[in-house]
């Protein structure tokens, strides 16, 4: 028996991560933190592993090993499958929980827009799996091409990109240098200049958060390094062999990668009228979840809407940390019964690289953008700090190494039991 109060962590990513971190030891609260995986993925690389210039272990962090000296934070993996709010319980694969708080962090998954097609052929890569499976399915392509007679370059060596933000910019530049730099020389048998790579925007630029001019040099990157990048251009279909624009014209590719749209991971049981069109939880500047007293929720999950940021605050890993902070905070002025203060989020800017020596940088204070060699460096350098684990600096820094020289992925391993279809 204890008089601590139990809160209830769900999703040890960026924000739930960093609140049970905050909150280790503190003498007024036991912690559980659950999660599906049992260890703490890192996002913004997905790219690497997908492309194999870094293995999945070296983006990814075991939840046991971060708290192994804690005095009150527990870890439990399994789904979370309902909340019972009425009851202030909690169905998940590892059995009920109790809360007296609960904390929401379960992030976003793929938005297909409801186009059941496009999601069962095309690959996500919002999960370090979905990651092993880009890798191992653009593998094994390059060698079923190898050993056919009658495979087709010009169709079946064609990646097509959808979603021109962050992530689609970073994959379709990582794999026009994988194109050029290293599968020539691993596949001499394949004649590389047939392959194609699309990157598909919706809107009339790449990095729609950007500045402009990041926007446009993003683009001019692209194409120099050979991918045909085609904006103002929305997807209709696709089924696994040809994919069909808005004007009906097609583009045969049997590997889609989709990072096209996001959508809230908001768990069963939630009220539905708090519940956004992009299933996000409404929230208030407290991070406390509407219509409730106890539960909140963090990072990409919670909607907050203000004059300003009438969408919501962007989804990024900072916000997620930040708003995590804010409430770590809180709940140390709870423990001492004084009044809880608002989350006040300061943009400092965004930033993608496209490849070697090649990224935007866009600082919001002083407002000031640049690309090239600096940015690139700043790219790296941010990346490399946000890293959890000393070890895993060391080993993504020296591979970054590796791959500046030597312009080879050093990690294609084909795993048999990864693949999709
Ligand atoms: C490919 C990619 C690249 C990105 N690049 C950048 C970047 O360069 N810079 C940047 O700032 N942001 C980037 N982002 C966005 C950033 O990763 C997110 O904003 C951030 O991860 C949000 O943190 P979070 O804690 O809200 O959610 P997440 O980090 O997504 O964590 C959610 C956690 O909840 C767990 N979970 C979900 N549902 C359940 C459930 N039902 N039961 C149990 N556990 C559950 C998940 O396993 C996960 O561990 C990128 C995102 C992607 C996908």
């Amino acid at each position: 028996m204890t008089n601590k109060k139990h809160i209830v962590i769900i999703g040890a990513g960026f924000a739930g991560l960093k609140l049970a971190r905050m909150l280790n030891n503190h003498s007024a609260y036991n912690i559980t933190l659950i999660d599906k995986n049992n260890y703490h993925q890192f996002q913004p690389l997905f790219y690497q592993v997908a492309v194999a210039n870094l293995d999945a272990s070296n983006i990814s962090f075991p939840l046991r090993n971060i708290f192994e000296k804690s005095k009150n934070v527990s870890i439990r993996i399994g789904n979370v499958n309902f909340i019972n709010t009425a009851t202030n319980t909690l169905e998940t694969s590892a059995g009920l929980f109790n809360y007296d708080y609960l904390v929401i962090a379960t992030g976003a998954t793929t938005n297909y827009f409801g186009n059941a097609a496009i999601a069962e052929f095309s690959f996500p890569m919002k999960s370090t799996w979905d990651a092993l499976q880009i890798r191992n399915t653009l593998i094994q392509h390059f060698e079923d091409a190898v050993s056919s007679t009658t495979f087709d370059n010009t169709k079946n060596l064609s990646i097509v990109i959808v979603g021109g933000g962050p992530t689609g910019v970073e994959l379709s530049g990582a794999l026009a240098e994988m194109k050029s730099d290293s599968l020539p020389y691993q596949y001499p048998e394949l004649d590389f200049t047939k392959m194609s790579i699309y990157l598909i925007e919706g809107s009339d630029r790449l990095l729609s958060n950007m500045s402009a001019v990041s926007s446009k040099t993003a683009k001019i990157y692209l194409e120099e390094m050979g991918v045909t990048v085609k904006t103002n251009t929305l997807v209709k279909n696709y089924d696994g062999a040809k994919i069909v624009l808005q004007d009906d014209s097609t583009i045969s590719s049997t590997f889609v990668i989709w990072a096209a749209g996001v959508k809230g991971n908001s768990p069963q049981g939630i009220n539905p009228l708090i519940i956004t069109k992009t299933n996000q939880l409404k929230t208030d500047l407290f991070n406390r979840v509407h219509l409730t007293q106890n539960i909140f929720a963090l990072g990409d999950i919670a909607f907050i809407e203000t004059e300003l940021y009438t969408k919501g605050f962007p989804q990024l890993a900072s916000v997620a940390i930040d708003q995590a902070k804010n409430l770590a905070e809180n709940f140390k002025r709870l423990a001492k019964n004084e009044q809880i203060l608002p989350y006040n989020y300061v943009n400092k800017g965004s930033m993608a690289t496209v490849g070697r020596n090649k990224a935007v940088v866009d600082l919001a204070s002083p407002a000031l953008s640049f690309q090239g060699f600096p940015a690139w460096i700043v790219w790296m350098t941010l990346h490399l700090f946000l890293l959890i684990g000393f070890k895993n600096r060391i080993i993504v820094f020296v591979n970054w190494i590796y791959k500046y020289f030597t312009h080879r992925q050093s990690l294609a391993l084909l795993y048999d039991g990864l693949k999709k279809r």
